[in-house]
């Protein structure tokens, strides 16, 4: 991985992206398509392996993929699903090698060709890591973190970044274009305080949601026939779900989830405990005389949390912010690697539209307009996390809305009759891995079957999620 030389040519068109994970790689990409020159700033060095490191600490835990979000980085990275699965990386058919127990059963197994490679989060942003350091317009800057950013007098654009580096020393970094992807503990809201802007205002839903998981090389139970398994919570009185999830080097990661503050524990006998205490026994079966090749990691900072700078009444020029910087979601829901690429599809829009309007390279009006978009692409997920985290009456951050509630109803009811229907079933996983708009709940063969079911009195919840220990 390169070192920077500190660009100090402003002929160049340098864009500089802060944070080198998923956004800020994604983001990096797509500006390697408008820029001369890319600059990736991190604070930690990465590893040589796809391994965990620092300043990602929700490394050690399990991260889906959704199909959507394979399909960009495949789009942005041609031939990486080849790639991913050269290294060990499983395909997985999310109809036909995933057991999944909700509320409408267990779901059922058939071939659908909605598919993902299975692997950790380490590997997927190594081997993004690997393609980008074959782009000549591409620098990395490792251990180096953003302490602040660059303005012109008047604070009205955004100039570079003021770096410090390993050594203590600070360094300035210009560009014309600074792309914040720092996670969700971005400093941005304070920067912009402090060059005379407002804050955004923050939206925050809690579920209280924490997560304990522990690495396997086998299972107890080896061969299974599946390759994902996920025990869901089932509100309000099951808050507590596992997941078993094949990832490369014939490993697994198992994750115990709890709602409410129902936080797993991290020590043998509790996590084992609490893993027979899940509303179905196959997590526990699986690990009960598995050999682990981890400690047990904990993490429970998962609160939805979304920053409205596209409400902001000014924004600095040529900067702008993308990923969990901007929205971060409960991650039980798997939606954040996905709408990171989501978000730098839209860039990526922006700036071709810029460009195509404008002749020179000048970038008035590009941050406030891609924030704006950017808040649409957000919504969906947003609403699809949160929605369902106002199930919890410990959830804080709001009340659900009569709609909310409707719409609760009217998904569980979907779910119901997709324990039944393969088409509905497919429809299911099709919109939670963002290949349907949830508006395709709505079509009319799945509300006919909604209806049928409810007039046949056969949509009460209640009775279902009674026998829910079903097997
Ligand atoms: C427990 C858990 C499970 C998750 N599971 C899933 C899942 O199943 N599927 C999914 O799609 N998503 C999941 N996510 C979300 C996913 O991890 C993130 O959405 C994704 O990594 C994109 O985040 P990001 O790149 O915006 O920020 P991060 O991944 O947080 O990265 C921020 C980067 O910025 C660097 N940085 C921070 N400050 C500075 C600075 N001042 N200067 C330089 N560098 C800086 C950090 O070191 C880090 O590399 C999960 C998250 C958690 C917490």
């Amino acid at each position: 991985m390169s070192h920077l030389k500190i660009a100090n040519d402003t002929e160049r068109q340098q864009a500089v992206v802060i944070g080198g994970s998923i956004a800020g790689l994604l983001a990096a990409r797509v500006l390697t398509n408008h820029f001369d020159q890319v600059t990736i700033v991190e604070r930690d060095r990465f590893p040589e392996k796809p391994e965990p490191r620092q300043g990602v600490p929700q490394s050690h835990q399990l991260h889906v993929l959704l199909t959507q979000g394979q399909r960009i980085l495949e789009q942005l990275f041609p031939g990486l699903t080849e790639e991913l699965a050269e290294i060990g990386a499983e395909s997985v058919d999310w109809t036909a090698d995933y057991q999944w127990l909700f509320l409408g059963g267990w779901g059922p197994r058939f071939p659908s060709g909605i598919t993902t490679r299975t692997c950790t989060r380490n590997l997927i942003e190594a081997r993004i890591r690997q393609r980008l350091a074959t782009y000549n317009s591409i620098e990395f800057l490792e251990a180096g973190t953003v302490t602040g950013l660059l303005t012109n007098q008047g604070n009205t654009t955004v100039t570079g970044v003021r770096v410090r580096e390993s050594d203590g020393t600070e360094v300035e970094l210009p560009a014309q274009f600074v792309v914040d992807a720092s996670g969700r503990y971005s400093k941005t809201p304070q920067w912009l305080q402090g060059l005379g802007y407002e804050t955004p205002q923050k939206t925050t839903v809690n579920s209280f949601l924490g997560y304990a998981s522990r690495w396997y090389q086998s299972l107890s139970r080896e061969p299974l026939d599946y390759k994902v398994l996920y025990l869901m919570p089932k509100a309000p009185h099951k808050p507590r779900g596992g997941v078993i999830y094949r990832v490369e080097n014939n490993r697994w990661i198992v994750a115990l989830i709890g709602v409410g503050r129902d936080y797993p524990p991290t020590d043998e006998a509790g996590f084992l405990g609490f893993a027979h205490s899940l509303h179905s026994p196959e997590v526990y079966e699986a690990i009960k005389d598995a050999q682990p090749i981890s400690p047990i990691y904990s993490y429970r900072r998962t609160e939805n949390r979304l920053l409205h700078y596209e409400k902001l009444s000014r924004f600095p020029e040529n900067f702008g912010v993308v990923g969990d910087a901007v929205c971060a979601f409960n991650p039980v829901y798997g939606q954040g690697m996905t709408v990171a690429a989501l978000g730098a599809l839209t860039l990526d829009q922006c700036l071709k539209q810029h460009f195509q309007r404008r002749s020179n390279q000048e970038l008035t009006g590009l941050g406030r307009h891609f924030q704006k978009q950017l808040s649409k692409v957000n919504t969906v997920p947003w609403l699809m996390a949160t929605g369902d985290d106002f199930r919890w009456s410990t959830t804080e951050g709001g009340k659900p809305s009569s709609i909310t509630r409707l719409l609760h109803w009217y998904l569980d009811q979907v779910m119901l009759v997709s324990g039944e229907s393969t088409e509905v079933y497919k429809v299911l996983i099709e919109v939670i891995h963002f290949l349907k708009p949830p508006t395709a709940f709505l079509q009319p063969s799945i509300l006919a079957q909604v209806l049928r079911q409810v007039m046949n009195g056969h949509g009460n919840t209640d009775v279902v999620s009674k026998s829910f220990r079903t097997s």
